[in-house]
């Protein structure tokens, strides 16, 4: 019996730990899962300091048209001097601390400067322009979760606590292997009835999009001696990506190789399309992903069950992709009793998000993959949607670029 869609992702994420950690420098954790949690290691800013450029003021002193006397200079990194008298202003850069006096800044836009004198031109309220000290952040205060993605901003926090290292999940080493009597390698002399392996680089190309480790084990050849070779090899991984030789042909031994070497098989067959033969078994702790071989189906198989598994293991907290809802451009038809995956083309019109199919959705047809910036997640029980029905979908990379039929 095929298991779900949803039973085969639960089943996948509950077979799942997060890998231990390691410390590594600020960028090499860029795109990593933090181990750790955050905590402010002071006040944020850390005193107070002026918004803009222009000058420190009493805000009590202030009235559209009022000259103040200009009693001093303070440059971003400059002392908190000199105070500000009443009736004078100290020229203030845009980080320096305000002096002791002042509670308002008023930005030169808003002033009229004079040799020794400035006019204020407009209204002053007590606290404009200045940044107090902790209002972003008190000292101690938990800022960053264990699991959040390591982006730009996470980066400037912990560089800004002085923070040159973090704690970070290890990167999970990932065996891909290739299995067919018909594949040569790239750049492999090869026969007229020979294709190349290309499922393999592609499978690499998404580990190392998610900032796991690929490593290509080669070619399995359809035949006992040749899989148990490589199968054994892949198993010192901590995860093991087979492609082709799972569906029904006769020299389809992926699986039982697997069982031979005892391998627990968790399930091998989901109500999807494509991707039906997918198979995902476990032994200690490698995780053994048997995707169909069909370049389409085993990149759409890859992006719905492999990615959030490699996502887990690196201590993601988010790991599966927002559904969002999108509409229709045109009806469609599927079978009913599977989960179909349409490749479709996201475009906003009107600010809504809309779709349609990014070509033929044959699983042969490679070209409708590199078009497609979106998958449409189509229910199992539905066989037919009408233009303008919403439906499910993930975004794919945005990068994706359309191209002319
Ligand atoms: P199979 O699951 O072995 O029946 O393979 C299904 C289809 O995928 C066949 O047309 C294969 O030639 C093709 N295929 C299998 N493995 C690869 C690969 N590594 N790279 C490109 N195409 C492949
Ligand atoms: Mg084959």
């Amino acid at each position: 019996m095929p298991t779900s869609f949803e039973d085969a992702r639960k089943l996948i994420l509950d077979h799942v730990t997060p890998l231990g950690t390691e410390r590594v420098s600020l960028l090499d954790a860029v795109g990593r899962a933090i181990a750790e949690p955050v905590f402010a290691s002071g006040d944020m800013p850390r005193f107070d300091n002026s918004a803009m450029d222009g000058f420190a003021v009493r805000a009590a002193d202030c009235r559209p048209g009022v000259a103040l006397r200009i009693s001093g200079y303070i440059p971003a990194g400059g002392r908190a001097e000199p105070p500000v008298e009443p009736g004078c202003a100290v020229k203030i850069m845009t980080g320096a601390p305000v002096p002791p006096g002042c509670d308002a800044v008023v930005p030169f836009e808003e002033t009229e400067e004079h040799p020794d004198q400035v006019t204020i031109l407009g209204a002053v309220k007590v606290r404009d322009h200045i940044r107090y000290r902790g209002e972003d952040l008190s000292a101690g205060q938990r800022v960053i979760e264990p699991g959040a993605a390591i982006r730009p901003p996470e980066v400037n926090m912990l560089a800004s606590f002085g923070q040159a290292e973090v704690a970070v999940y290890r990167r999970p080493k990932v065996a891909i292997l290739s299995t067919g009597d018909e594949l040569v390698e790239i750049g492999e002399a090869m026969g007229a009835e020979a294709i190349v392996n290309s499922n393999s680089w592609s499978l690499a190309a998404a580990v190392k999009e998610l900032g796991a480790e690929p490593v290509m084990i080669g070619i399995a050849r359809d035949n006992a001696e040749s899989l148990r070779e490589k199968l054994t090899a892949g198993l010192e991984y901590d995860v093991l990506i087979t492609s082709a030789g799972v569906s029904a042909g006769d020299r389809d031994f992926v699986r039982e190789i697997l069982v031979e070497l005892e391998v627990e098989q968790i399930f091998w067959k989901v109500d999807i399309k494509p991707g039906r033969p997918t198979a995902f078994a476990r032994r200690g702790e490698t995780l053994v992903f048997s995707l169909p071989g069909n370049p389409v189906s085993t990149m759409i198989t890859f992006e719905e069950f492999v990615r959030p598994a490699l996502l887990k293991m690196m201590g993601h907290h988010q790991v599966l992709k927002p559904l969002i809802k999108a509409t229709l451009k045109e009806p469609v038809k599927k079978k009913s009793g599977r989960v179909q995956f349409m490749r479709v083309s996201v475009v906003t019109e009107n600010g809504a998000l809309c779709i349609a199919s990014s070509g033929d959705q044959n699983t042969g047809i490679l070209r409708t993959m590199i078009r497609a910036n979106g998958i449409a997640v189509l229910p199992a029980d539905r066989d037919r949607f009408e233009a303008g029905e919403e439906v499910h979908i993930h975004l794919l990379d945005q990068t994706a670029m359309p191209i002319a039929e």
